[in-house]
């Protein structure tokens, strides 16, 4: 709570300053001098905590330079089998925030907080959606959450409407901050909805279902009409069996399943396996449940959706049924 206090002398002094300086300089000097208070940045930054490299990024977008953002599952890594570390302990403990998916996710969570010894609020960023069943692919009578819910835009526009609401909990004293600067990536989560809904009704309705690691894409596919079929299920926690395999090898065969993906955050030997006896090609690398390294080809939330899209059209309808509509996209590597 030190870093509370140091943040609100300073900006108290800088409400004092305003009005002092305009009585004894020339009002041209005055104003300067009350336009560069009102710039300056609070000395201590608010330390938000994401658990997932996803929300780190939406917590980016919406806390700007106000906000110094960490994360416990970095790139490329898998929340559903995260191990915290000593490390992440101390991340909470000196957190002025924490932002959560929930949807059971981070079911790790909860003993995380409680051995950090952390006070500070924790958001949900999910709160509000409407979440998602899906059944176990084990075990068909057990229902479980779905917890990716970013995976539709309308979705993640929530998620940034809790994070901003979060922050100005947190820190009154940014809120127009937070406000503007939500309401700016709000406007380009627009847009990109829009880009993956011209992109997906691009694919013919007999070339929709395509394969993937684990059951990741059920609120994509209710929002823009792609089927997956995964011989993982919502969870990557336990390897799929030889029937489940064999399965999915089966499905591919008699329904003439055009593409199989494989997950950043997932083994490619399962995936290779299924192309190696199907004779279907791996269409690329999608990233699910976790961004890119930094300078890769998903390093934000917006060019992993944009990413995803353009690998599931290129395999399924070829190059040139959507650059036109996913413009600035990196090449995939
Ligand atoms: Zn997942």
């Amino acid at each position: 709570m030190a870093i509370e206090r140091t943040f609100m002398t300073t900006r108290r002094r800088l409400l004092i300053a305003g009005p002092a300086a305009a009585f004894f300089a020339a009002p041209a000097a005055a104003q300067k001098n009350q336009q560069e208070n009102q710039q300056e940045k609070p000395q201590q930054k608010i330390k938000a905590v994401a658990t997932i490299s996803i929300l780190a990024d939406l917590v980016r977008n919406a806390g700007g330079d106000r906000v110094d953002v960490t994360t416990l599952v970095g790139p490329n890594s898998d929340a559903h089998v995260y191990s915290p570390t000593p490390g992440d302990v101390r991340k909470l403990a000196g957190a002025d925030v924490i932002f959560v998916n929930g949807l059971g996710l981070e079911g790790w969570m909860t003993r995380l907080v409680e051995t950090s010894g952390t006070k500070a609020p924790t958001v949900v960023v999910s709160k509000g959606i409407a979440p998602r069943n899906t059944e176990d692919v084990r075990d068909p009578a057990r229902v479980k959450i779905d917890p990716h819910a970013w995976q539709a835009v309308a979705n993640a526009e929530i998620y940034v409407e809790n994070i901003r609401d979060g922050l100005i909990a947190v820190d009154p004293a940014g809120k127009s901050v937070y406000d503007a600067n939500a309401a700016a990536y709000l406007g380009k989560l627009d847009a990109l909805q829009n880009e993956v809904e011209a992109a997906v009704a691009k694919i013919p309705a007999d070339r929709r279902t395509v394969i993937i690691n684990h059951d990741s894409f059920r609120y994509f596919s209710d929002a823009y009409g792609l089927t997956f079929i995964a011989p993982e299920g919502v969870s990557t926690e336990a390897e799929p069996s030889a029937k489940d395999v064999a399965k999915i090898i089966m499905l591919i065969r008699t329904q003439k399943i055009p593409a199989v993906f494989l997950e950043n955050i997932s083994d490619p030997r399962l995936m290779d396996e299924i192309a190696r006896e199907t004779g279907v090609a791996i269409g690329g690398k999608i990233y699910s449940d976790a961004l890119s390294e930094p300078g890769g080809p998903a390093a934000t939330y917006i060019e992993l959706m944009r990413h995803n899209v353009y690998e599931f059209s290129t395999a399924l309808i070829g190059r040139e049924g959507h650059t036109a509509v996913i413009p600035g996209r990196r090449a995939p590597e």
